[in-house]
Order: structure tokens, then C-alpha cells, then sequence
């Protein structure tokens, strides 16, 4: 894909502190990360997001997305982390080439703190089962 940065990343012709590869996809830090160790893990090939690569794309990075999780709580000595995908402009998603953040978390650290969440009536739960049931 001519101009993708993460597919420059993979060719090596873009910079990139890679901290693991495998056979189908390549894990490097994010330069401007939630959390020390922030790291994003991308398949080799050209996809632009879940929806377009499917299950495909999640068997190819699963691997290695396993593998980072094991380094960066090991070697940095992380509590946990967050896994997540962004999917879209409207989730975020600022790099159409997809891409999974492991995001090491060390208890009260804060991070990702103002996502607001809030219950929901079971009126309103009971619809969109249903709505998701059809
Ligand atoms: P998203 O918003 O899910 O598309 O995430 C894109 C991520 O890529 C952001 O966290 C950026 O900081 C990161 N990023 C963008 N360009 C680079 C790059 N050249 N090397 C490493 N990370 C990058
Ligand atoms: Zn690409």
C-alpha cells in the first residue's frame, strides 16, 4: 500500500523501535504512547481494520499479540493491560492499517481514566438484546 505508514514500518523502510516479529506480523512501540511500553502490533499485509480483514487478521497478529503482552509485563514489571482495536474514524481509528494497542497498566496509574461509563435500565438492555436478536 504506496503511502502506509505501518506498511513502510513492516518493509523496513520507515523508523520504527520493533520489539518483536513473527512470520505474519510485526509488534513496534507507538511514539506516542497511553502508558510506558505502549505498544501496537500490525499484520505484515495491507488491511485497513477488523471489518475488512475478519478473523483472518485476528489469527494473524494473535501470536505475537500474546507474546508482546508476556514481554512488556514481565520486562517492565506491569500490573496488567489493555487490549484494544479502533475500527473507523468514528472509534478513533487515525492509521487505516490495522493495528492492536497493548497498553501495560500499573494499578492507579490513571490511565484511560475519563472514559465515562453508565449503567443501563434493563428496559433499555432488554430492547437491545432484542434489537441484537432479530
Ligand atoms: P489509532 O488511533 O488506533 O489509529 O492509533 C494510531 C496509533 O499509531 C497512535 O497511538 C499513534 O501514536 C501511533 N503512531 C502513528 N504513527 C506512528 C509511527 N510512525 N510509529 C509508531 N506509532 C505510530
Ligand atoms: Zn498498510
Amino acid at each position: 500500500m504506496g503511502s502506509c505508514i505501518f506498511c513502510s514500518i513492516v518493509a523496513g523502510e520507515a523508523e520504527a523501535f520493533v520489539v518483536g516479529s513473527s512470520a505474519a506480523a510485526v509488534a513496534f512501540l507507538d511514539i506516542a504512547p497511553l502508558s510506558r511500553g505502549h505498544t501496537l502490533v500490525v499484520p505484515t499485509r495491507h488491511v485497513t481494520d477488523l471489518l475488512e480483514g475478519g478473523a483472518d487478521v485476528l489469527h494473524e497478529v494473535a501470536p505475537l499479540v500474546e507474546e508482546v503482552a508476556r514481554l512488556l509485563v514481565g520486562r517492565l514489571g506491569a500490573d496488567g493491560l489493555n487490549l484494544f482495536q479502533s475500527t473507523g474514524e468514528a472509534a478513533g481509528q487515525e492509521v487505516p492499517h490495522f493495528h492492536v494497542h497493548l497498553v501495560p497498566r500499573w494499578r492507579d496509574d490513571g490511565v484511560l481514566r475519563n472514559l465515562v461509563r453508565e449503567p443501563l435500565a434493563a428496559d433499555d438492555l432488554d430492547a437491545l438484546h432484542a434489537e441484537l436478536s432479530r
